[in-house]
């Protein structure tokens, strides 16, 4: 029997999100008894081209993307989408990359489809309607090529609750942390996460992310650590913001999965925390309940003037009280700050410096970052960070310490190259700016468009008669 393959490009720096997307439609699709429709075929950018030519026929391109990964790899992945086109594959994109920039990922990168936002139940619906129609599978939260440039259909479906989607796609040997929480109320001006899974949080409940954790224990990982855009606001109950929650959770693990020789981490990387929720109760009562001696605290600047600018919610106080309190329970402390931050001026810079030497002499250790204008958030169109040349001394003094690390020079660089292809209309974030790529490049649309539909068809006549 024809199983239609479905090319999955799962790279280093976007496996989670794609163990995510892929534990949930290979779910659904067992469900729904449609599994054995579909061969899955895992590979990385490096080797992409050359399984699709293996394949040489009907496929599917299966693709999440962020924005570094587009800048660092553009010729490859517009080479990837082209070859794919012409061998017969429908070209699909989802992640951070393609729900702010849908346009620029249909029209400048080649895909056929962009998904927005959080894609579990778009995509699923997508795959769906591939096997029950007979034309155009159009689906709601999607950019799409269409014989006039683009169709966009935003509006995307979100999962109600976290206990709907696996955290990892066990079946295809896909593990990871477990996503406790999705979405954030702060709309951070430079970040994407409010701004992509919404400002109304999702839980996993405590029965679930322990099923998951002894998932985890029996294929061998220890080590349990949690995905959450901040890590102690845990209030799967919808209850107030409270530390009972995320106490109960712990005291949860610490009987079902601690006592089976794993190891639980909350509070550092991928579950970092805001300064304000580092309260004298909170870190009493975890203290004992996680293995990590170290928590990560997101200040990025050392001025309260630029952080109500950032809409961070929090003041330069706040983190100096969250280092002391997690020091007084024995916790290490890495501090995150961004340098070149729109609207930063030098007093703003020279606070920041004030702020960090305060830090440090706390015992807190500083991780430094340069911003980047990254698509989908309100700075898209923000110059690129760079850090100003009254900090750089300071801060190459202070890597001499060893009390400050980073990629803060790799990030100037793609943060420029963001900005460069901002600019040259390679990223293009909103209809105003597709418009002028639609009008220049409408014959070459129009050639893809029709690739697309055959495509289309030859897949959905696989899928409909298998
Ligand atoms: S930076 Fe953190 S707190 Fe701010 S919006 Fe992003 S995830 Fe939320």
């Amino acid at each position: 029997m024809f199983r239609v393959p479905v090319v999955v490009v799962a790279d280093e720096a976007n496996k989670y999100s794609i163990s995510v997307l892929l534990g949930y439609l290979i779910d659904y699709l067992k469900r729904e008894r449609i599994y054995d429709k579909f061969r899955f075929v895992l590979t990385k950018w490096d080797r992409a081209t050359q399984v699709i030519t293996s394949l040489g026929g009907p496929h599917i391109l299966l693709v999440s993307l962020l924005t570094t990964q587009v800048i660092q790899n553009l010729r490859r992945i517009v080479e990837t989408t082209e070859i794919s086109r012409r061998l017969g594959g429908i070209t699909v994109a989802g992640g951070p990359h393609p729900s702010g920039d849908p346009y620029g990922t249909v029209l400048k990168l080649g895909f056929d489809l962009a998904f927005i936002g959080e894609a579990e139940q778009s995509l699923t619906e997508f795959i769906d309607k591939l096997i029950s129609v007979s034309d155009h599978p159009s689906v709601n939260g999607v950019v799409a090529i269409d014989e006039v440039g683009v169709e966009a259909r935003f509006d995307h479906p979100r999962v109600k609750d976290l206990d709907q989607v696996p955290p990892f796609c066990e079946e295809l040997g896909l593990l990871n942390p477990i996503e406790i929480m999705r979405g954030c109320p702060h709309a951070c001006r430079y970040c994407q996460v409010s701004f992509m899974f919404g400002a109304v949080p999702r839980f996993r409940s405590i029965e679930n992310t322990v099923v998951y954790a002894k998932i985890l224990l029996r294929r061998g990982i220890r080590d349990i650590r949690f995905i959450s855009p901040n890590g102690f606001h845990y209030e799967y109950k919808r209850i107030k913001a409270s530390s009972s929650s995320i106490i109960e959770l712990l005291e949860v693990m610490n009987r079902e999965i601690r006592s089976l020789g794993g190891r639980v981490y909350l509070g550092t990387f991928p579950s970092e925390v805001r300064p304000e929720y580092v309260t004298d109760d909170l870190l009493k009562s975890i203290r004992s309940l996680v293995d990590n001696r170290r928590i990560n605290i997101g200040a990025q600047t050392g001025s309260d003037r630029l952080l109500k600018l950032l809409h961070r919610g929090h003041s330069a106080e706040d983190v100096l009280n969250a280092i002391s309190i997690a020091r007084k329970y024995g916790f290490e402390v890495d501090i995150d700050y961004i340098f070149g931050l729109p609207g930063e001026s030098d007093e703003d810079v020279t606070e920041t410096l004030n702020h960090i030497e305060r830090v440090i002499k706390l015992g807190g250790r500083i991780h430094c970052h340069v911003f980047m204008p990254i698509p989908g958030t309100p700075f898209s169109f923000a110059p690129p960070g760079k850090v100003p040349d009254s900090a750089r001394k300071f801060i190459s003094k202070a890597i001499g310490r060893g009390v400050l690390w980073g990629q803060w020079l790799k990030q100037e660089e793609l943060a420029s190259k963001i900005a460069l292809f901002r600019d040259s209309h390679i990223i293009l974030i909103n209809y105003s700016r597709a418009i002028k790529v639609i009008s220049e490049e409408r014959p070459l649309l129009r050639e893809r468009f029709n690739y697309f539909m055959r495509n289309l068809r030859n897949v959905i006549i696989k899928l409909q008669t298998t």
